[in-house]
């Protein structure tokens, strides 16, 4: 038997990437009931039937399985904004980090078009993220900057892009490994927009090893489950101070001697940072109530 990994599977074909080659393969009987317990990204065994063809065997353990897209065995999300056309809503930048830290899956946050900001403010952003202990690349696929360490982070794992629309996450693709040539801009059938809804989740191989899935990761609509005491886990360099309040229960919002409060007033940590902070407080606040 072969190790291999599922790479996508229709009209009940599954292909396993096993050495350097694509096997066609079915599921041996005993899989066939639960055909949903399957998905790209699955490590299998398999057994070859020919010099084209195989049977997977057996499913090996997931280390971990998204919903929404299903993929099984991601190991990071790249979260890609622009810096202009479309201005990055932060908001929804620290969204999606609270969602990827709470799966347990490391992020990265990498900022495109660098060509349309000016480079103080590019820095600014950058160091932000930086500080809050993230992975942070600011690249444009339009002068080449940065794409090596995007294409860096990529190598060997599985994948998961995620960020809005219009940020660059297929063209950026394409720069990093022109074997994909997916189709970007308005009038594009991208990366997430495939014919058929209810399609599968396919792994794309990068050119120099390592995979990402075809369609982008998480709905912006899920509401981080995170209580509040936990919040400032979740802000790494907001959760940094906590051991200097007053209080052990420090949320850092109206307690007195708030060590938080007090990096924030001297400029050490970004206030947009602590407003969103904030913001989240409240919502994860108004969840436990209604819960
Ligand atoms: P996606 O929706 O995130 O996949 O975004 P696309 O890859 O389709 O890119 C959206 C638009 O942004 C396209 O018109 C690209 O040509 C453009 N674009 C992508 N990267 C850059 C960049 O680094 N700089 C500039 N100025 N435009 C870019
Ligand atoms: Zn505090």
């Amino acid at each position: 038997m072969e190790e291999g990994i599922l790479i996508k599977f229709y009209g009940g074909f599954y292909y396993v990437k096993a050495g350097d080659q694509l096997w066609e393969c079915s599921l041996r009987g005993r899989f066939r009931n639960q055909k949903q317990n399957i998905l790209a990204g699955d490590r299998v065994l398999i057994t070859f039937r020919d010099e084209k063809t195989g049977v997977i065997e057996k499913i090996l353990p997931r280390t971990s399985e998204l919903n929404r897209p299903s993929v099984a065995n991601v190991e990071q999300v790249l979260i890609v904004f622009a810096l202009k056309n479309p201005d990055p809503d932060f908001l929804l930048l620290d969204r999606l980090l609270l969602i990827s830290r709470q799966k347990n899956l490391p992020a990265a946050v990498i900022f495109n078009k660098a060509d349309l900001a000016t480079n103080d403010a590019a820095t600014e952003i950058l160091q932000t993220y930086q500080k809050a202990d993230y992975e942070s690349i600011l690249c444009s696929t339009k002068t080449g900057l940065g794409l090596a360490d995007v294409g860096a982070v990529l190598k060997d794992k599985i994948s998961v892009f995620t960020g809005p629309s219009g940020a660059g996450k297929s063209s950026l693709l394409n720069a990093v490994s022109s074997g994909l040539a997916l189709k970007t801009g308005e009038v594009s059938q991208k990366i997430g927009r495939g014919k058929h809804t209810t399609r599968h989740v396919e792994l794309l191989p990068l050119d120099f090893g390592g995979w990402v899935a075809d369609t982008p990761g998480f709905s912006v609509l899920e509401t981080p489950s995170i209580s509040r005491e936990e919040l400032d886990d979740f802000f790494p360099e907001i959760g940094a101070y906590r051991g200097g309040c007053r209080f052990t229960s420090c949320v850092h919002h109206k307690e007195p001697d708030c060590a938080v409060k007090d990096a924030v007033a001297a400029g050490t940590i970004d206030p947009g940072r602590y407003q969103r902070y904030l913001h989240f407080l409240q919502e994860v606040t108004e969840q436990e109530r209604r819960y």
